[in-house]
């Protein structure tokens, strides 16, 4: 059995509710306050995420590989940044370069109106789309492609979460943030990375460093 593909939702043993309750109060004793992004995370069953052989680790707050030299992010910078893309109200659509597991994207897709999630590997982002619609969760769109080009026709995004590190901000993803969006991206090289928070203000858009973090590299090009 590949638990990618099964969905044991009620969990047992180290996916039951009280292992998961353990990081909900980990990501709280990290500084994760907003009650929204807590609930989902505690009901979004992160085990069926991963391969069999790692899903007993669903719940540790540690990033996991997902195959293609991949990870599924550490859930405190999954909170961080989902919180991060909240602070300003209620998001109604959002865009996510860099679907991977689907994990990230499962849990916004509990907390915004739509979720336009784009993947340049296409054996991951097929094991996202399994997941995803296993779960019920509809109002996500995904696209294989490169990140960096948009979504060809679609702007006026109120979120927009990079999952993977670019050399710099990208004007391509600025520039499809609506007046009064948030582009949250890890910006840096293989060896110093910084959290970026960009608001697009009416003046605009301003920049604010959050804390340090370490993503694989946000790459062009697509791959299968
Ligand atoms: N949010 C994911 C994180 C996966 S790691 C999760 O929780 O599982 C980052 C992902 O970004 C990888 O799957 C990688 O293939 C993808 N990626 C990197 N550069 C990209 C680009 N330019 N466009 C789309 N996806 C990209």
């Amino acid at each position: 059995m590949n638990t990618g593909s099964s969905f044991d939702l009620t969990g047992s043993g180290f996916t039951s509710a009280r292992t998961r309750d353990r990081l909900i109060t980990r990501l709280m004793a990290q500084g994760i306050r907003d009650a929204r992004v807590l609930d989902v995370m505690r009901q979004t069953p992160r085990h069926i995420f991963l391969d069999e052989a790692l899903a007993h680790r669903a719940y540790e707050d540690t990033a996991l590989p997902i195959g293609h030299s991949q990870t599924l992010s550490q859930p405190y910078i999954v909170a961080r940044m989902t919180e991060l893309l909240l602070a300003a109200g209620p998001l109604t659509k959002v865009l996510e370069i860099g679907t991977g597991s689907g994990y990230q994207t499962a849990v916004l897709a509990q907390l915004a109106g739509i979720v336009h999630s784009i993947e340049r590997i296409k054996p991951l982002q097929d094991k996202a789309r399994e997941r995803l619609s296993g779960l019920g969760l509809h109002n996500v769109r995904l696209r294989h492609a490169d990140g960096l080009q948009g979504w060809p026709g679609e702007g006026g995004y109120d979120g927009i979460i990079g999952t993977a590190a670019a050399l710099g901000v990208p004007s391509a993803l600025t520039d499809l943030l609506a007046v009064g969006g948030r582009l949250v991206l890890p910006v840096g090289g293989t060896q110093k990375q910084s959290l970026v928070l960009v608001t697009r203000t009416e003046e605009g858009l301003r920049q604010e460093v959050i804390e340090p973090v370490m993503f694989v590299p946000m790459l062009g090009g697509v791959i299968g």
